[in-house]
């Protein structure tokens, strides 16, 4: 019998959808949160990660108190892909039990004050001891209108393609803190801080939300050559990319890492990746860190980049796997 590796994240994903949801669930398994209808014409959204010592973080990388942090924003930044606002969230911990009193306190720190920041009151979890590595569940609950709520199946052929922020700036950020390069140069502040401090773009996906339009949402959690073909499955489309138009992270003096590849295939920006109608370019342009990269494209089967040579080529995902 061939192991887990063979079904592979997505293959295990399709392995649960196995109940079907009904109203007043709107959405279960395949999009950011699971979506539940309440009175008043608002969706209750709901979103859980996880982050593993060893596989989503090192301790010796970042303090506890970013870690605290992150691990609240990942989850929050689910929420700002479905143009949301969150509500409360939960906190599981399994704690080593030599763990240092000042690393939980400083965690909380971290963690709470970016819940209180965005109005997201931790209100309950679970506390266990584990082995040697540290485990954190985080839940987060938001709500959004249903009318403007930002699904991942909505894009249309021909839509912009949109990203916020410099995709790949937080996967070389990952690089340098595990080859122990030098952090003194501004390109690298910027890309570790990206790493270990990421901001979820709560603000700007509302506004997002609220223009009325924006087709198809999804945050950049896996690089953007996985995320885009996660929106591209939903919305039953290919996308194409444009070589020229894709904002590359900038690199240290000193370092040779691919840019490009860093941009495609790199994770963890926490970014919005999102869709809209040509129409809609002259509102976009003028927001402050929007890059428009690509369009929707019927014609394509997954995602492929144009190249600034001339040259097409389809974008297969080689970014992180868990199997
Ligand atoms: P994201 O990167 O936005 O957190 P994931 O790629 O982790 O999303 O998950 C994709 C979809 O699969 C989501 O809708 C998520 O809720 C669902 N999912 C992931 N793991 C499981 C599981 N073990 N059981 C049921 N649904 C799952
Ligand atoms: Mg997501």
């Amino acid at each position: 019998m061939p192991d887990i590796r063979k079904l592979g994240e997505q293959g295990i994903i399709d392995l649960f959808k196995v109940s079907r949801a009904q109203p007043p669930i709107t959405k279960s398994i395949g999009d950011d949160c699971a979506a539940i209808r309440l009175p008043g014409g608002k969706l209750l959204l709901w979103t859980t990660d996880m982050l593993i010592e060893g596989i989503h973080f090192e301790r010796r990388f970042g303090t506890p108190k970013q870690l605290g942090a992150k691990s609240l924003a990942v989850n929050l930044s689910d929420i700002a892909a479905m143009g949301g606002r969150p509500i409360a969230c939960l906190l599981a911990l399994s704690l080593p039990h030599d763990l240092e009193q000042n690393w939980i306190s400083e965690f909380r720190d971290g963690f709470t004050s970016l819940a209180e920041r965005h109005g997201c009151p931790l209100i309950g979890g679970d506390t266990c001891g584990g082995r040697e590595e540290i485990a954190i569940s985080v839940t987060v609950l938001g709500e959004v209108p249903e009318d403007q709520v930002l699904w991942r199946s909505g894009a249309h052929d021909g839509d912009d393609i949109w990203v916020s922020g410099i995709p790949g700036t937080s996967a070389l950020g990952l690089r340098i803190l595990a080859d122990g390069g030098d952090i003194i140069s501004d390109e690298a502040r910027i890309a570790v801080n990206k790493h270990l401090d990421p901001e979820p773009r709560l603000e700007p996906a509302e506004d997002l939300a609220e223009s009325g339009q924006v087709t198809a949402c999804i945050d950049t959690s896996d690089g953007i050559a996985v995320d885009l073909g996660h929106l591209c499955g939903e919305s039953h489309l290919g996308a194409l990319l444009e070589e020229s138009l894709l904002p590359l992270p900038a690199i240290p003096p000193g370092r040779e890492d691919d840019p490009l590849e860093l941009a495609l295939q790199g994770g963890e920006d926490y970014e919005l990746l999102f869709t809209a109608a040509p129409a809609a370019r002259v509102i976009f342009e003028k927001v402050r860190d929007l890059h428009r990269i690509g369009k929707m494209d019927e014609s394509s089967n997954g995602v492929f980049m144009q190249r600034s040579d001339g040259g097409r080529e389809r974008i297969t995902p080689r970014g992180f796997s868990h199997f």
